[in-house]
């Protein structure tokens, strides 16, 4: 099978030829039909996240190390599964399925919870184990497999990392949705689909903030309330006199020193400030702010199964509106990650083997 591998951090994906996988144990494996790039794969392909202060967190200080298979947002068919997946049912050939690839050891604490995003040894796909840049992906377990009938697969394949990472950041705003607007910092992939998953679930609205107005053009088209552009010196004004003094949920997509300063400059007294965003960067805070003022900081980090569970019967039942996809052949892989990382993608690419 082909598929597009990091053999090389900071260099192109090389075009590797590989034998079908054979699957073992409760292994499904699928042909895949859709798979969509993300901002974590150009963070994969590049080897390091930036801590600030010039420290860089490495993939090889937590394991990961190339060839690596990107992409984790995965749709395919179900071609043949091992004598243990038989057993637990699901996998008939044929059958088309979203795969949840935030996947852990299955033993530690954390993953019996049935939170295994935050597993403390991940297996996820497209990051641990080998993704969807490959004509065929191995799902350890039917488990992860998602029914998505009546959704189109290509629009379906960012629900998997785009959509559950802004459902589940979302979600820990909790009731204030209904009553407040939420500011969303970034407008690419994953902030197009936060105002998508505001409006299923019965959100007042989205203001955004995005560098670039072609982004903030797009968050308009999607229902956006505003669109700020983040670059104003004015912008915390902004955002303070489009909520009536203060934001009392902001929803960090970027995660860089600006932005993280942006929304704790422009929540309001007991605001609550998600971070999902992993661009980088550190902050100093005074601390006594977070206690007088009072502020919530939270991070969240992609989402458990049943989330994406609970967002793909969302989509179905609400007929959520899907985000602008393009669909490119696999052998465009890297043009699609240089497109992604040169800012120049509206909603999500998808790349079709
Ligand atoms: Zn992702
Ligand atoms: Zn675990």
């Amino acid at each position: 099978m082909r598929c597009y591998c990091v053999l090389h951090h900071g260099q192109d994906l090389e075009l590797v030829e590989k034998p079908i996988p054979e699957p073992q144990g409760t292994e499904v494996l699928l042909k895949v039909r859709a798979a969509g790039v993300c901002h974590t794969d150009l963070h994969l392909w590049e080897g390091h996240y930036d801590l600030g202060g010039g420290k860089k967190l490495t993939l090889a200080e937590r394991g990961i190390k190339p060839p690596l298979t990107l992409s984790h947002e995965i749709v395919g068919e179900v071609v043949s599964s091992g004598p243990g997946a038989q057993q637990a049912g699901g996998v008939k050939p044929g059958r088309v399925a979203l795969v949840h690839p935030w996947i852990g050891c299955g033993e530690c604490a954390a993953c019996k919870r049935g939170e295994e995003n935050i597993c403390i040894k991940p297996q996820a796909l497209g990051v641990a184990r080998p993704g969807g840049f490959a004509e065929y992906v191995v799902v350890p377990h039917p488990r992860y497999l998602v029914d998505i009938d009546g959704l189109d697969i290509a629009e379906a394949a960012p629900l998997a990392c785009a959509g559950v990472t802004t459902y589940s950041a979302i979600k820990k705003f909790g009731e204030r949705i209904g009553t407040d607007p939420v500011v969303i910092i970034g407008a690419g992939g994953l902030g197009l689909m936060a105002i998508e998953v505001l409006k299923a679930l019965g959100g007042k609205g989205a203001i955004v903030v995005d560098l670039d107005p072609v982004k903030r053009e797009a968050a308009l088209a999607a229902g956006a309330l505003l669109a700020i552009d983040a670059r104003a010196p004015d912008a915390a004004q902004q955002i303070q006199q489009a909520t009536g003094g203060g934001a009392r949920e902001v929803l960090d997509l970027v995660g860089a020193t600006p932005t993280v300063s942006l929304a704790m400059a422009s929540a309001a007294r007991g605001g609550h400030v998600v971070i999902c965003g992993l661009m980088g960067g550190d902050l100093t805070l005074a601390l006594p702010v977070i206690p007088m003022r009072p502020l919530t900081l939270q991070g969240s980090y992609v989402g458990t199964l049943q989330e994406l569970q609970e967002l793909v019967d969302l989509v179905k039942r609400t007929k959520m509106k899907a985000i602008p996809v393009r669909q490119r052949p696999l052998a465009e892989a890297n043009e699609a990650l240089q497109d992604l990382h040169h800012g120049r993608v509206v909603g999500r690419t998808v790349l079709v083997p």
